[in-house]
């Protein structure tokens, strides 16, 4: 048998979470494929093991995963079919095909929280728009709402907060979940992961703060600042998810804490999440070396806080879309403990992920000041 660290691995997405993996697995030297579209996308200025190729199309998926041993990822938007296929053929596929086709669809996700009684937001599934509004007209649905579509929304795109009768007018329209407004006091994610022999790792849950426009991240605390029961409680939920998906692989999981103090499943993504990107210097293992032991059933790597740590993620400044401009740099790495990654995607554009920044400080209140500060110097423009 191959040792674990010789396995070849295949990895589906060569965007910013695919290229922190490599640079993570290329520490142990392992033997890593990535096939996404395009040679400028960011995994690619890592390795030359890069496949041009499309992850939605079943042959390159399906010959990627021919000439390595164990296939992951870090887009859900993936050919599940080949995946299947392969999995039938005897290859490990971590996550397995079954859990990407149940998380990446948002119906079959909520569906499967309420079969395994697993806490999660009231909802009902709805064909499109129309639906939608006829059920309001027959008093079936009352405003207000949440309108999500099932399948490819991501960052916030996707997602429509029904307010107002007039909202009904601008309902996607698109098979969706509808789901309860929840009275939200805190957005909280956890993640955790577990190999094929069982062993399971659960990271400290973190506090997310989001930007009102974009819709995205603003600001990642670790730890979140929470009561220690509260966190073993997430914990404990987090090794009941992992559990009910037979899980091999890592999922993050985002959670909402309500005005009321529960704690409701928001979704899941069951891969490497921007809510663990502080991993890499603020806990004894990162998101990305513990996926790599999960899919080697490795033994899984302490998930301990090393720092506490405020992470920001640097988008692309409004107005600005072309080939990229970094202002300020210099004046971040000149803060202490100010930990910069850089993407490398060749275009800016409003929002658009281009790198973040982990700012560790003993004294997490002092980290977020930091972090504001980078985020006022750091500016992405053209
Ligand atoms: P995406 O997959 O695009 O990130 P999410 O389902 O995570 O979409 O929703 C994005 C954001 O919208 C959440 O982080 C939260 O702020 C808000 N949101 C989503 N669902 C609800 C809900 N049921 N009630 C209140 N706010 C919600």
């Amino acid at each position: 048998m191959l040792m674990a660290i010789n396995t070849r691995i295949g990895i589906l997405g060569g965007g910013q979470l695919g290229k922190m993996l490599v640079q993570s697995g290329s520490r142990w030297n392992l033997d890593m494929w990535v096939l996404d579209k395009d040679f400028d996308f960011p995994a690619a200025r890592v390795t030359n093991q890069f496949i041009k190729g499309d992850f939605t199309e079943f042959e390159q998926v399906y010959q990627l995963g021919k000439m390595v041993d164990v296939v992951t990822i870090e887009i859900e938007n993936v050919n599940t079919e080949a995946l299947h296929k392969l999995e039938k053929e005897g290859k490990d596929i971590y996550p397995s095909p079954k859990v990407i086709d149940t998380i990446k669809d948002k119906g079959l996700q909520k569906l499967f929280y309420r079969e395994h009684q697993l806490p999660t937001s009231d909802f009902d599934l709805y064909q499109d728009a129309d639906h939608i509004r006829k059920a309001v007209s027959a008093g079936k649905l009352t405003i207000p709402f949440v309108q999500k579509a099932r399948t490819e929304g991501y960052d916030g795109r996707g997602v429509f907060v029904v307010r107002t009768d007039n909202d009904l007018e601008d309902l996607l329209d698109v098979a969706s979940v509808v789901e309860d407004l929840v009275n939200i006091d805190k957005e909280l994610a956890v993640s955790v992961a577990r190999n094929p022999s069982g062993n399971i790792g659960i990271f400290p849950p973190v506090e997310m703060t989001f930007h009102p426009e974009a819709n995205l991240v603003e600001e990642l605390l670790s730890p979140a600042r929470i009561a220690d029961e509260l966190r073993q409680k997430i914990e404990a939920l987090a090794k009941d998810i992992a559990l009910a998906f037979d899980l091999v692989g890592l999922l993050a999981i985002e959670l909402f804490l309500t005005r009321s103090g529960d704690i409701l499943i928001n979704e899941a993504a069951p891969r490497p999440h921007n809510s663990g990107h502080h991993t890499i210097e603020g806990n004894v293992t990162s998101q990305y070396e513990q996926l790599l032991r999960s899919i080697l059933d490795l033994p899984l790597g302490s998930t301990e806080i090393t720092s506490p740590a405020a992470m920001i993620n640097i988008l692309g400044e409004e107005g600005y879309t072309g080939p990229v401009h970094y202002e300020g740099l210099a004046e971040c790495l000149a803060m202490d403990q100010v930990h910069l990654h850089i993407y490398g995607k060749a275009q800016t554009k409003p929002f658009r992920k281009m790198g973040h920044a982990t700012i560790l400080d003993k004294d997490l209140d002092h980290a977020i000041k930091k972090a504001k500060q980078v985020s006022k110097t750091l500016k992405v423009i053209t």
